[in-house]
């Protein structure tokens, strides 16, 4: 059976925590789209960690993780984060990288931070990871797949020579930047192909195999619903769709076999990035929120910049949820909101003076101002708690108005960051 988990709103709603948790009983984790960009907080047994490329099922002895053709490779970083995760005690995880996955350049990165400085004030928050330059040039066929390494090197070397003039125009003429070697270029590639060869695989046969001998397979979205090109907040959206449909196309099996879209949904809103946040909260409300949130803040796992942060929006997750295909929903940092004595939550957006319930696109999008109902807060800690009958009555109410305006069974409740902080209601 194979289930994605993927988010619903902006990214950092616990997607990892959930991954890590249900990967207790999967054989396969895979990783589908996206790149290091983002971080998935992980605590358990071990201790802490950010992973920003591994899949979040690398805990474990019985799993294999899998980095899938749709994810930009980033080698280097890859065995770093591996190395990492060994060396604060994890047993050496299996690990596959998809024989068709692309790699992330040197050059993507600075292409990506040149861009960034060119736009200065109107530029997109990017992570300056090089996600938008890998994926540009994945799309315009100048990308480099895991395979070419072990081709032929004249060829590889003639598609480096093509890379480097195009790429090189920009440098001098655009960013006044040193230029590109093609001789460095082409040595980059050998050392990344030494690297990666004791991983590389036919994942998508792999996964065939898989399917039809009845594994349990996760599929592990990166950042959420309103971050995807298409059905997000574009232009301020990655580069690569995060949504439970991609993983078929960047996993490489067929759409109808996921059966379990688990989307993650977050208890209150929080983001990373420019763009319109309907629900923003702002100063000293913001701040509180923000000190309290996740496991010890909402701060970015990758940048440790302060997360933008809101009241619950059910525009925005409702929409979340339906463009995910979500057959189920994990709420999450629940517990984080039992200090409030009322608890808003966005329920229509008001746009040139109309109340929608349905999510725009973003131009009415930058018009609209939150439409609020207030919930009674339970004014105390939750963790802890296993059963849903034992959580005090307004939390139950708060998670069942949820439930109702997302029209999709809210089937685990998530109050502590911790793998075992779950309360199943199915
Ligand atoms: P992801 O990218 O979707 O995996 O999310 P992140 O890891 O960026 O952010 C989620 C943060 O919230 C992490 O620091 C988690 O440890 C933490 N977290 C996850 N679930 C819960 C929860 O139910 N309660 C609390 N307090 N923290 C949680």
């Amino acid at each position: 059976m194979v289930r994605a988990i993927v988010g619903a709103n902006w990214g950092d709603e616990g997607k990892g925590k959930i991954t890590d948790m249900l990967a207790k009983e999967s054989d396969i984790i895979v990783r589908f789209q996206g790149g290091s960009n983002a971080g998935h907080t992980i605590i358990n047994n071990y201790g802490k960690f950010a992973l920003h490329l591994l899949p979040s099922g690398v805990f474990y002895h019985h799993t294999t993780s899998i980095i899938g053709n749709g994810v930009a490779l980033n080698i280097p970083f890859l065995i770093r984060e591996l190395n990492d995760v060994t060396s604060q005690g994890v047993p050496a995880p299996k690990i596959l990288v998809s024989d068709r996955a692309q790699i992330m350049m040197p050059y993507h990165i600075l292409f990506d931070t040149y861009e960034e400085a060119r736009l200065a004030g109107k530029s997109f928050g990017s992570t300056k990871s090089g996600i938008a330059p890998f994926y540009s040039d994945k799309f315009a066929k100048i990308g480099f797949q895991v395979s070419e390494l072990f081709g032929d090197e004249k060829m590889l070397m003639d598609k480096v020579l093509n890379v480097c003039t195009l790429k090189n125009v920009m440098l001098e003429h655009l960013y006044h930047q040193p230029l590109l070697d093609p001789g460095e270029v082409f040595s980059t590639l050998m050392e990344y192909k030494e690297m990666v060869a004791p991983y590389v695989c036919d994942v998508s046969k792999y996964l065939y195999d898989a399917i039809k001998e009845g594994k349990n397979i996760l599929l592990e979205g990166q950042l959420g619903s309103l971050k995807d090109p298409d059905h997000g907040i574009y232009p301020m959206v990655t580069s690569s769709s995060t949504l439970a449909a991609y993983g078929a196309i960047g996993a490489g099996i067929a759409p109808y076999e996921i059966k379990n879209i688990t989307t993650v949904v977050k208890a209150y809103s929080s983001a990373v990035g420019a763009g319109a946040f309907v629900s923003e909260i702002f100063g000293e409300e913001a701040d509180e929120l923000r000190r309290r949130g996740g496991d010890g803040g909402e701060f970015g796992a990758t940048t440790g910049r302060p997360r933008r942060m809101g009241w619950f929006d059910a525009v925005a997750s409702r929409y979340g949820c339906r463009i995910q295909g979500a057959t189920e929903a994990a709420l999450t940092v629940l517990d984080v909101l039992g200090y409030l004595d009322e608890l808003p939550v966005c329920v229509g957006y008001e746009i040139d003076g109309k109340v929608t319930k349905d999510f725009p696109t973003t131009a009415y999008l930058e018009k609209a101002k939150p439409v609020y109902k207030k919930l009674p807060g339970w004014k105390c800690d939750i963790r802890g708690i296993k059963k849903y009958e034992e959580l005090p009555e307004n939390c139950q109410k708060y998670i069942e108005t949820i439930e109702e305006e997302l029209g999709v069974p809210v089937t685990m409740v998530s109050n502590g960051p911790g793998r075992d902080d779950i309360i199943m209601r199915k």
